[in-house]
């Protein structure tokens, strides 16, 4: 039980968050109070997670934290966006205690520091349910530029930052033994719970990046939407199509030790969500820029296939053969059965 009432906690744990920015006041106030700097966008994005369905109760509370945190800039990045301020509403259960909170907050104000990004905003409320939070993120993208899921041409090379499926690897190492170090192992539950927003390279695809996304569900899945959308506005109902070449998928080294002892997690790999990678698409002649880009931000780029006329998302081995898997990640709501994500 905490000791600290609703007032308490935001002026103890959460003012602090928001001293860079002075249309916070503070918390002291009912609202921030925001100017929009001339000639820029705002970005809003939102996520929630839930104590049992997206993290666990014994789960660290500062990484818990954390992820919020940055599964939300990470949508920024997939934009293009730069992060300018979050807003967190806290749904507590009357049982919470005081160390889950500081830590909770603790994990807040390490992100702060590392993405440079104030609270500056929320609510705080007790729930019978369990723990709930919700965080909205706010960013900046110069008007007009803002980098779009709809926009794939036919030809154009599909492109992933860093490296594809560690997070679902993670989190099945996180539920039992893979067969692989303990090293690896720690290295890929390390990149499911606490996953690296872009933010370095989404905006330096301004002007590359014909569509763009950020892999949260599952890099089959999310190439679907690219896909889909890239039929809008074009005249094509349904949409573009995908040609994946299995073996140009990055893979870390702990992935890849996961999967030479059980070929079939490449299937984890391809539908599994939650690497919060950038997946976008360009003009081929662009690749340089893009690696250019990328390398400033620190991050590796590759390509790893082409769009295509024919609809669909297709994974082919060095053969040329389909080995599309008939799993293509997570759904919250509908009629396949997840696995991917915490339940
Ligand atoms: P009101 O009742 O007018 O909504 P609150 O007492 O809920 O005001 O909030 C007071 C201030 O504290 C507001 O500026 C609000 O944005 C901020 N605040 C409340 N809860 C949180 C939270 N979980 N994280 C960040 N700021 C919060
Ligand atoms: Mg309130």
């Amino acid at each position: 039980m905490s000791r600290r009432g609703e007032f308490d906690l935001i002026a103890e744990l959460f003012a602090p968050l928001a001293a860079s920015t002075p249309g916070a006041y503070g918390l002291t106030d009912d609202a921030a109070v925001l100017e929009v700097p001339a000639g820029r966008s705002l970005v809003a994005t939102t996520d929630a997670i839930v104590a049992g369905v997206h993290f666990l109760a014994d789960d660290p509370p500062d990484l818990v934290a954390r992820k919020l945190v940055r599964v939300n800039l990470s949508d920024l990045a997939a934009m293009g966006a730069t992060p300018w301020g979050m807003l967190l509403t806290a749904c507590l259960p009357r049982d919470v205690d005081d160390p889950w909170l500081e830590s909770f907050a603790a994990g807040l104000k390490a992100d702060r520091a590392e993405f440079g990004v104030d609270l500056i905003g929320g609510d705080t409320v007790a729930t019978p349910g369990p723990a709930t939070f919700s965080l909205t993120a706010l960013g900046l993208v110069p008007t007009g530029t803002a980098l779009l899921r709809r926009g794939a041409c036919v030809g154009d090379v599909i492109v992933v930052s860093g490296t594809i499926g560690d997070a679902a690897l993670g989190l099945k190492a996180c539920r039992g033994s893979l067969g692989v170090a303990a090293a690896e192992a720690r290295f890929l539950i390390d990149r499911y719970r606490l996953p690296q927003p872009r933010l370095g390279l989404g905006p330096r695809l301004i002007g590359l990046a014909h569509a763009c996304l950020d892999v949260s569900d599952g890099l089959l899945q999310d190439l679907g939407h690219v896909c889909t959308l890239a039929g809008l506005g074009a005249g094509l109902g349904a949409g573009l199509g995908a040609d994946l070449k299995a073996d140009l998928i990055p893979l870390s080294p702990a992935a890849r030790a996961a999967i030479v002892s059980a070929p079939e997690r490449m299937e984890s790999v391809l539908a599994g969500g939650d690497d919060y990678e950038l997946l976008f698409t360009i003009a081929p002649e662009d690749m340089g820029r893009v690696e250019s880009a990328a390398a400033i931000a620190g991050v590796a780029v590759t390509a790893i296939g082409r769009m295509v006329a024919a609809p669909g998302v297709r994974v082919l081995d060095a053969d040329g053969g389909d080995v599309t898997p008939a799993r293509r990640g997570y759904r919250h709501f509908g009629p396949e059965t997840a696995e991917g994500k915490r339940q």
